[in-house]
């Protein structure tokens, strides 16, 4: 977001071990789409040296374009080598057309967030449930994988998305299809980088 951490911050993992406490970890960052051209607001060289990369519409970054706009701009990011998830795609502020970009995860092996936060009562994401159950039910049919996010902007939310979960288990998602189920599954899906 304007303000946050500079380029350099992430540059700087580097220098994390790959396990800390017990715990193994995966460097990575959300960025933002900038342009209905789909320019992202960390260097390529940047992207590169990360395990995991989301890349999302955000209202303070860029104005939401039509439909068609929309879907352009997050095709031309899926042709990024180094994104690995399009982040909140259910976020009514930036229409997408579903099937399109459902179909260019399948091809790209990008996967489709299901965030937990756009589904909060209050989310100011308002309207985010009816597009994400479209979403799902899109992946479901075209056999694409999602991963659940919880969006944690505070240490306790981290791992955190109830509501995902039972939108997953209310459309009885296949399992596989769910990346978060299984640390292996993760790791294949982001394995052109780790
Ligand atoms: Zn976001």
């Amino acid at each position: 977001m304007p303000g946050g951490a500079n380029e350099i911050y992430f540059q700087n993992l580097r220098v994390l071990p790959r396990e800390i406490n017990g715990v193994e970890v995966l460097k990575g960052a959300e960025v933002n789409i900038l342009d209905l051209e789909g320019n992202l607001d960390l260097a390529q060289n940047t992207l590169e040296q990360l395990d995991f990369v989301i890349a999302s519409f955000h209202r303070p970054c860029m104005a939401s374009g039509t439909k068609e706009e929309n879907t352009r701009a997050l095709t031309k990011v899926m042709s990024n080598p180094f994104v690995n998830m399009i982040g909140h795609p259910g976020n009514p502020n930036f229409p997408i057309d579903i099937v399109q970009i459902v179909r260019i995860a399948k091809e790209t092996n990008i996967l489709i967030e299901i965030n937990n936060s756009s589904l909060k009562p209050g989310s100011f994401r308002k309207g985010s449930k009816e597009v994400c159950y479209a979403i799902l039910k899109e992946c479901k049919k075209q056999e694409v994988a999602v991963a659940l996010g919880s969006d944690a902007h505070f240490m306790y939310d981290i791992g955190r998305f109830e509501l995902a979960s039972e939108m997953v288990d209310s459309l009885e998602m296949p399992e596989e299809l769910v990346v978060n189920t299984s640390v292996a599954r993760f790791k294949k899906i982001i394995s052109r980088k780790v």
